[in-house]
């Protein structure tokens, strides 16, 4: 993996960070930079202000977290710290999100005293995006425009892809992985991922690299057969749902794309979606 930046495109850089491996992007403009993600801790976004600056001198321009999970918005607050009044952009359901998930998140980890990053999640001040959007976004950084786009929901509701043209590349967060299945969550939206999937699929071209929020950087034909899995598994549920099939027993009543145990919240959740 290598705990180094990649230049996955002229001026476009990511940098997957353990625990989760989790990647983080910058788009270096002629006027500042882009950061795309903050990691999980304030301690750990303080890390990442400091190999942004190994990228460039240039000061950040503005943060933008895809989505609201805390592995990739509990660094905000350094970020903040390392770039005064920088704006932080997100969806405009994150904050509500984010500030909701706290508890559990750091109830999570109070619980696990051996987890190595329990006191520095505890410890983190949460800053909740402030620059909100209901569909799109866009900076321009001086010699480059870059685009933020919410193609619905899938993952969580709030996620978002960032797109730069004029290097056809896009940073997709987490509706789209690549070292493990989609992670379907407590709070995601299994029947509308797909087509989530689909709108995303209409921003990209033969020769698009699209970084996910975990994993290697994929190509058109990656995220093409993610959306295959994606439908597969939002069909499933439909007919299982439509079968009348208890909650409990559909997911060993599947035959899905995925290993089974992360589909049992997809299950759950796609149930309820359906009034069941
Ligand atoms: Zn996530």
């Amino acid at each position: 993996m290598g705990n180094l930046w990649t230049e996955v495109a002229a001026g476009c850089f990511v940098r997957r960070y353990d625990p989760f491996d989790v990647s983080c992007g910058v788009v270096v403009g002629g006027e500042g930079l882009l950061v795309v993600d903050s990691r999980m801790s304030t301690a750990q976004g303080r890390e990442l202000a400091d190999d942004v600056r190994t990228l460039s001198a240039a000061p950040v321009r503005a943060v933008l977290n895809t989505h609201l999970h805390f592995d990739h918005t509990y660094g905000n607050r350094a970020l903040r710290d390392a770039w005064p009044q920088v704006p932080i952009a997100a969806h405009e359901s994150v904050p509500e999100g984010l500030l909701a998930d706290e508890a559990r998140i750091k109830g999570r980890y109070a619980a696990d005293v051996g987890d190595p990053h329990r006191d520095e999640i505890l410890s983190t001040e949460l800053v909740a995006p402030d620059t909100l959007f209901a569909s799109v976004w866009s900076i321009d950084l001086g010699d480059r425009y870059v685009e933020a786009v919410h193609p619905g929901r899938g993952h969580t509701e709030g996620d978002v892809v960032v797109r730069v043209p004029d290097v056809d590349l896009v940073y997709a967060g987490d509706l789209v992985e690549e070292s493990g299945p989609p992670a379907y969550g407590a709070d995601s939206w299994p029947l509308e991922w797909p087509q989530t999937v689909e709108l995303l699929v209409g921003l990209l071209s033969g020769s698009s690299l699209v970084v996910p929020g975990h994993g290697a950087p994929v190509d058109k034909d990656f995220v093409l057969g993610q959306r295959v899995d994606l439908a597969d598994v939002a069909g499933q549920i439909q007919a299982l749902a439509a079968d009348g099939v208890p909650v409990d027993d559909a997911p060993a009543r599947g035959s899905w794309p995925f290993p089974v145990e992360h589909l049992v919240e997809a299950v759950r959740r796609g149930y309820a979606q359906l009034g069941r």
